[in-house]
């Protein structure tokens, strides 16, 4: 199928991106790599009036530094820019490491972090691993009404992005403009893992961890997400509760995955069970554990 006919504006600034979405009236679409959108539009799920094409918005194409030792990482930043990028190597090895596991190659040099952070699908990887590392996503809209300025801009903890599959907090005339992820701190590891029927497939159930480890070995913070295990990417909190002040012994990391077992709320499909993705849950996050405790081993001083 083709799409139904839409209005096409391609805006060279954020600012006039915004007044296009504005404009739309709620029936304006952003479009940036075009990987999730453009076959939806094909299918005629949704019908927007206008697509305002972020694609010559160049301000929001970067990854930059940031002075603390973590990233900025712009909206329209191609998903592969992870994986070669030698600044996410250093700053986010979590990034560079799971980006391969993000749909093919081909897919991967359109598709950008912004697109897939505000797609929220359940089974996308990047969603999860920013939520591990504690980012935080900037959004800006157009002034509305009395409102002064031409640009209002707002943070949001990713965790409060995600409303429900395919669903987030974003309003229509709201663009994802970046987010900040924190530098790696010392005694910190980081570590993935998904099991997927074939390479560049949607995960059946994918883990991202991150621990820090004090000097004495015990556990001073521990986040896990998960990946296609519940209605949107989600930490599994008191799993990570449960290493706090421990020292990461096999027992306390196997105590932990199971944990997240028990309280993830995965779905059956035609790829899993339930009790096969539980258990899913359980095998990948008790390995990452384990990797992500060896790093953070090498990062103690
Ligand atoms: C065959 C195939 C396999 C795939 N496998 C995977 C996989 O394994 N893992 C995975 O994570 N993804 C996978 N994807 C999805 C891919 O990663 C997409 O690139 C991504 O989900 C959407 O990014 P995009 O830049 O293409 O966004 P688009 O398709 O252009 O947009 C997606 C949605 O986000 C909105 N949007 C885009 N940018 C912004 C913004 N800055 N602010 C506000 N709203 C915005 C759009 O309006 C639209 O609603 C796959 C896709 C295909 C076709």
């Amino acid at each position: 199928m083709k799409p139904a006919r839409f209005d096409y504006v391609a805006p060279t600034n954020l600012d006039d991106a915004l007044s296009a979405l504005a404009a739309g009236g709620g029936e304006a679409r952003a479009l940036a790599g075009g990987q999730s959108l453009v076959p939806m539009l094909n299918f005629r799920l949704g019908g927007p009036a206008t697509l305002v094409d972020l694609n010559a918005v160049d301000e929001l194409a970067f990854v930059e530094p940031t002075e603390e030792g973590g990233l900025r990482l712009g909206a329209m930043a191609r998903q592969q820019t992870l994986e070669h990028d030698p600044l996410v190597r250093i700053r986010a090895p979590l990034l560079a490491e799971a980006a391969p596991w993000i749909a093919h190659a081909q897919i991967r040099s359109r598709g950008t972090i912004g697109g897939s952070l505000a797609h929220a699908d359940p089974a996308a990887e990047l969603p999860a691993l920013l939520m591990v590392l504690g980012a935080q996503a900037r959004v800006a809209r157009a002034a509305r009404g009395s409102e002064s300025g031409a640009r209002i801009e707002r943070a949001s903890s990713l965790c409060d992005l995600y409303l429900g599959p395919f669903f987030t907090s974003l309003e229509a005339d709201e663009i994802l403009t970046e987010v900040e992820i924190p530098g790696l701190r010392v005694g910190e590891g980081t570590a993935f893992a998904e099991l997927a029927r074939r390479r560049g497939d949607y995960a059946i159930v994918g883990v991202a961890v991150r621990v820090r480890l004090g000097a004495d070995g015990l556990c001073e913070d521990a986040a896990i997400s998960l990946i296609n295990a519940g209605p949107t990417p989600c930490l599994a909190e008191d799993a990570a509760a449960a290493l706090l002040g421990e020292v990461p012994t096999p027992a306390a990391i196997a105590n932990a995955a199971e944990i997240a077992s028990l309280q993830c709320s995965p779905a059956a499909d035609m790829h899993g069970s339930v009790a096969y993705r539980r258990h899913l849950v359980r095998v990948l996050t008790n390995r990452v554990l384990l990797r992500a405790r060896g790093r953070a081993r090498e990062r103690v001083v």
